[in-house]
């Protein structure tokens, strides 16, 4: 497997094919004082004014998220991605992220509202507008003086975005379109001024985009409040279009390029959806540890049973190797568009562009870290017993909220599907070089394995090899998968989820040992004790999952001395020399949380 040049930057998607060293990994511990400061004063915003006004939100006051978006805006919350230009602070993508992440505290109503105005609402004009657009619109929208919202979703158009029926024909004098149709499930709704909408003109084949400022004069209504599972004062609404007069000069980027821009825009909304699905885990994971170590039952704090133990072990380790993915991806986003400007391109061209390589794994970490945040909040009901689905205590509802994740910016579904299929259009195109690889793998099964022992005395000596031989497995298995379907591939849909499980579970569990590894470096092993834990445990499961999934993958299309192979490789890329003691690992992690109450390994 070739290894990335020191300081070459990986590009989307590489990582399944190259090794990429632990100095060459952005992590939390790598904050500026600045964005130490950022994250902090975020934090607090949230303690003070969501936090302690928790009950309001579940309250269903819409009112009150309205008033707490002014206050985040007043804070300059909502322009730390704008461009100076503006009116924002146009900082970089970490530091944008980092607000997404620590303001989405545990409830999952503004970090909604947060994230369709701050994302959806406002990039698709930052990234696609005119420099008039920008000028107009983009100040309003980075200073909290006006909302925006994104209508793509239509009652009949939902996954299949680009179907909608939503129509814009352009006025007899040519200086208007009007808009007419019906959008649904509108985050935002209730309370914005300006709406990005996705509507047909004539028989196109792609949908166009256009900034419509919210008018009830100008043919727009809405419906009633969702009645919805969680989140719930965030305002989501049906919106109506009856012949709604948009100037021409409203259009966002061409006609036809609508489908464009709402891709791309989801691409940014997908990481910074995974972003905020981060903070909700250590907060649910600090209250689940303060919980533990107070209640008791037999006459023992219940913290200290190792079923719950397990329970902590496995909410921390989410986190962590969240965290550790998001952060590794943020920054090479924020130093390819970088290099981007370098070399020339407008900050607009260099987001777009930036965003656009790293969108196998936006895709990713939205899976994951929506599943993730799902998961702890399941357990963090679970450890509360009885508490747990009580709508007075905080899990209740951080489960209900943690749900809608896997729904929106493209079911988790959709997203699976993405990944590999955009890995193998990358390598169709030469972006990608997996048919040097895969081929590789072909020819190591073919030949006589390695029987010596392997010195695996240093840190993680074997967690990478294994990494390696997951590496290899996907390989093995997507490589057979094109060779045996060709272009048919994508109607074999599961065997593409269980492909991009395997790529997933790559990509999280090489996040985080990448991480560890670069902290034991500079601050000592000693100090890592739990980190190390936490990668080897969420490794040693990735490894499972990647030997299910790689199974299940081989017997659906392959047979005979050909699935014997297949299968003969897999056992020998997903088997450990020395398997860790996973119970002693999860011992470990819990007893750390719980000596630390709580969540604390970003300090
Ligand atoms: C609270 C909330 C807020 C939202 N906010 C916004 C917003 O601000 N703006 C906006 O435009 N939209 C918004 N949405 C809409 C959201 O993006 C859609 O609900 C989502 O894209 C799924 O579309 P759908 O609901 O029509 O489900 P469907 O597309 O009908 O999907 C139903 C199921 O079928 C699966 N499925 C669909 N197609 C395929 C396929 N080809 N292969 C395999 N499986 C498939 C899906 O994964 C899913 O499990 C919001 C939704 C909710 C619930």
């Amino acid at each position: 497997m070739e290894t990335q040049e020191k300081n070459e930057l990986l590009r989307g998607g590489h990582f399944i094919v190259k090794e990429t060293s632990c100095d060459d990994v952005f992590t939390l511990e790598d904050l500026s004082e600045e964005q130490k400061m950022m994250r902090d004063s975020t934090k607090e915003f949230v303690d003070r004014e969501l936090w302690a006004n928790w009950e309001r939100f579940e309250k269903k006051d819409y009112e009150f998220t309205f008033q707490c978006m002014k206050k985040a805006g007043e804070l300059g919350l909502l322009s730390i991605a704008v461009p100076e230009a503006y009116g924002g602070m146009g900082m970089g993508f970490v530091s944008t992220m980092l607000v997404c992440d620590y303001i989405s505290g545990v409830t999952g109503s503004f970090s909604t509202a947060f994230g369709a105005h701050t994302g959806i609402g406002t990039l698709p004009i930052t990234l696609y507008g005119t420099e008039e657009q920008k000028q107009k619109y983009v100040p309003k929208l980075a200073s909290g003086e006006w909302f925006g919202a994104y209508c793509l979703t239509e009652p009949t158009a939902g996954s299949d975005a680009n179907s909608g029926k939503t129509k814009a024909v352009l006025s007899e004098d040519g200086k208007h379109y009007l808009i007419t149709g019906q959008k649904m499930w509108i985050s935002n709704a209730g309370f914005c001024n300006l709406f990005i909408v996705f509507a047909r003109i004539e028989d196109d084949k792609n949908i166009t985009g256009f900034i419509v400022e919210n008018d009830s004069n100008n043919g727009i209504s809405m419906g009633e409040e969702e009645h919805k599972m969680g989140i719930h004062s965030s305002s989501t609404r049906q919106v109506f279009f009856d012949n709604t007069k948009v100037p021409v000069e409203n259009m966002l980027s061409e006609r036809g390029n609508g489908f464009k821009i709402a891709m791309n825009a989801l691409n940014v909304g997908r990481i910074k959806l995974a972003g905020a699905c981060i903070e909700a885990q250590r907060r649910i994971t600090n209250l689940s540890t303060s919980y533990a170590k107070e209640r008791l039952q037999f006459k023992t704090p219940i913290g200290d049973f190792g079923a719950i133990k397990a329970k902590i072990a496995q909410m921390a380790t989410n986190t962590y190797v969240g965290e550790s993915a998001v952060y590794r991806a943020s920054k090479n986003i924020e130093d390819r568009i970088a290099l981007r400007e370098a070399a020339g391109n407008s900050h607009q061209e260099a987001e777009l562009k930036g965003v656009e390589e790293y969108a196998i794994e936006a895709s990713i970490l939205k899976i994951a870290l929506s599943e993730d945040a799902q998961q702890t909040a399941d357990e963090g009901v679970q450890l509360y017993g009885g508490m747990g689905f009580s709508a007075d205590a905080p899990m209740e509802s951080a489960y209900r909220d943690a749900r809608i994740a896997r729904i929106y910016e493209g079911t988790n579904e959709i997203n699976r599907m993405l990944i590999v299929g955009m890995l193998l259009k990358k390598a169709m195109k030469g972006h990608v070089d997996l048919l040097g690889p895969a081929t590789a793998v072909g020819e190591e099964l073919l030949g006589i394995p390695d029987f010596d022992t392997p010195d695996y005395s240093a840190l993680f000596a074997e967690e990478k090899d294994m990494i390696k031989k997951l590496k290899k497995a996907f390989l093995m298995v997507a490589g057979k998968a094109v060779e045996t379907f060709g272009m048919e591939l994508e109607e074999h849909q599961q065997l593409l989820l269980a492909a991009s499980d395997m790529l997933i579970e790559i990509y999280m569990a090489e996040s985080a040992i990448l991480r560890t590894e670069k902290n034991a470096k500079r601050f000592g092993e000693d100090s890592q004790k739990a980190e190390i834990a936490m990668s080897k445990l969420y490794l040693y499961q990735a490894v499972e999952i990647a030997a299910s999934k790689g199974k299940e993958a081989i017997i659906s299309f392959a047979d005979g001395d050909m699935q014997r192979m297949l299968l003969m490789g897999l056992r020998r890329f997903t088997k450990y020399v020395n398997y860790p003691n996973v119970i002693e690992l999860k011992n470990l992690i819990a007893e750390e949380i719980k000596a630390k109450d709580g969540y604390t390994f970003d300090q």
